[in-house]
């Protein structure tokens, strides 16, 4: 019988530590099936949605069972979307923080070089995309022999995207001695003949959801002409006033569409999809989850896996041509348990989608009148004072983590012949600071940066103004976050 808490697991106190500060009180049922099986190094294929806290699954696990003292990569996280790669990527991080473990997102549309000096360092967990970690296969700028741990995520999303071969041609360069475990929300027939490759004897879990997402979201209909759509919008906005919500669009083009006009009256809003900047798809990601502002107009890019929390209101502008990407768009809202409500525009021409989506969900999405002019009218005044009041910004994810941390700054680095063996000699000569106190080393070509744990920041600034680090007195300074 396993407790309803994560002592039951025996997992290191570096874990449970990072565990507790994350909020995790009891695990999930994904969780509570997972877990147990990856630490007995089994190969497994979970059935789940996403919001079934699948991610921390198998990240716990992995983390408890990668060896600190190895430099070389030990897990290797596959996923369909760079934005999934680095949301998983942080959560990994987050569960790994105390047992000081490094992970790297690796995903296209991202300076190579940069990935490549951050694969020469200690890395314990890679997580990434397939068509870029093919490329550092290749270019042998990863080493893949030391993998023990493979997770291959969303794998149904991969398939839909293409990379079975690629997934394939990844999984020949690593060692046949492995743990390889494989998450999906569907399982249609290519994944059962994939797992057959790749695994030896796994085990087969369902998690089935207590309340499911499609029932805690309420769903509506709107029929509506497509020259009537904005109108629509704009009334329902006003009507339900959410604090947060995504506005998905069959294409991009339509995303700018919507966004120009949202943002011409002043509606706090942004706009995610396949043609922006990496860069900037990912800084947009990460203000929503904070909060800075209150809608997103995207396409599906934003639609997988990808988790926000309180989202109040999920409206999609066009209705997905794909049924399960219906659930995918609405399970943005009712994460984990929560409440939420997910409106749908649907066109003439389109009922034969609608008919799709019923026949998938089981159920008949409830058709709505639209809101009579004077609702709208009286709803206006409670609208326009939102849109005048900022957002709440919330904490981030791993906020609690990092209170006691300090990163410093030293200003020497590779081309000063700068070791991590030279950081660590120092610091740990410094009176009451030990190896336990060190976070994260990155060394990169003329500085060095030096995470320090258990509230030891302000020590080990004070003392290193004083004292040398490689024969030498360096400047060292407190670093921006
Ligand atoms: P996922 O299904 O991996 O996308 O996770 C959904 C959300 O659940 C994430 O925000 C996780 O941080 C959160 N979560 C994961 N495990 C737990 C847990 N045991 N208790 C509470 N929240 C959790």
């Amino acid at each position: 019988m396993i407790d309803r808490n994560f002592n039951g697991y025996q997992l290191s106190s570096e874990l449970l530590k990072a565990i507790s500060l994350l909020n995790f009180i009891s695990p999930t049922k994904a969780q509570e099936q997972v877990i147990p099986a990856v630490l007995a190094r089994k190969d497994i294929i979970v059935k789940s949605q996403t919001g079934s806290g699948k991610t921390a699954a198998f990240a716990i696990p992995i983390c408890e069972l990668v060896d600190w003292e190895q430099n070389k990569p030990q897990a290797l996280v596959l996923t369909p979307t760079r934005e999934l790669a680095a949301q998983v990527k942080e959560d990994m991080f987050h569960i790994g923080r105390f047992k000081r473990l490094k992970v790297a997102a690796i995903y296209g549309k991202y300076p190579f070089h940069v990935q490549e000096k951050e694969l020469k360092q200690k890395t314990h967990v890679v997580v990434g995309t397939p068509g870029r970690l093919i490329d550092h296969i290749e270019r042998g700028t990863i080493d893949t022999s030391n993998i023990n741990y493979l997770v291959i995520d969303e794998a149904d999303e991969m398939l839909n995207m293409g990379f079975i071969e690629q997934i394939e041609t990844i999984i020949s360069s690593l060692p046949q001695e492995r743990v390889t475990i494989l998450l999906s929300a569907t399982m249609p027939q290519d994944i059962n003949v994939l797992c057959n490759k790749i695994m030896k004897d796994p085990i087969c879990m369902e998690i089935e959801e207590q309340h499911p997402a499609t029932d805690r979201i309420a769903q509506e209909r709107y029929q509506v002409d497509q020259t009537d759509k904005m109108q629509l919008l704009l009334d329902l906005t006003i009507v339900e006033n959410p604090d947060s919500c995504m506005i998905f669009c069959n294409t991009k083009q339509t995303v700018d569409e919507v966004y120009a006009e949202l943002v011409k009256l002043n509606y706090s809003c942004e706009k995610l999809h396949g043609g922006m900047e990496q860069r900037d798809r990912l800084s947009v990601m990460n203000e929503f989850k904070q909060g800075f502002f209150r809608y997103l107009c995207a396409t599906d890019v934003a639609a997988r896996g990808l988790d926000i929390e309180d989202i109040t209101l999920v409206i999609n502008y066009d209705i997905p041509y794909d049924r399960e990407s219906y659930v995918h768009r609405i399970g943005r809202t009712g994460r984990v348990n929560k409440l939420g409500k997910a409106i749908t525009f649907v066109t003439k021409e389109e009922n034969k989608f609608l008919k799709d989506i019923h026949d998938y969900i089981g159920k008949e999405i409830l058709l709505k009148e639209r809101p009579e002019e004077e609702t709208v009218r009286q709803s206006k005044q409670y609208f326009m004072a939102k849109i005048k009041t900022p957002p709440d910004i919330k904490e981030t994810k791993g906020a609690q983590l990092s209170t006691e941390i300090m990163k410093i700054h030293v200003n020497a680095g590779k081309k000063t012949k700068m070791r991590p063996v030279d950081i660590v000699g120092t610091l740990c000569s410094i009176q009451g600071i030990t190896a336990a106190d060190i976070g994260i080393i990155n060394i990169l070509d003329v500085s060095t940066f030096v995470e320090i744990l258990n509230n030891k920041g302000e020590l080990v600034l004070q003392d290193l103004q004083n004292t040398p680090i490689k024969g030498r007195l360096r400047k060292v300074s407190k670093a921006d976050r």
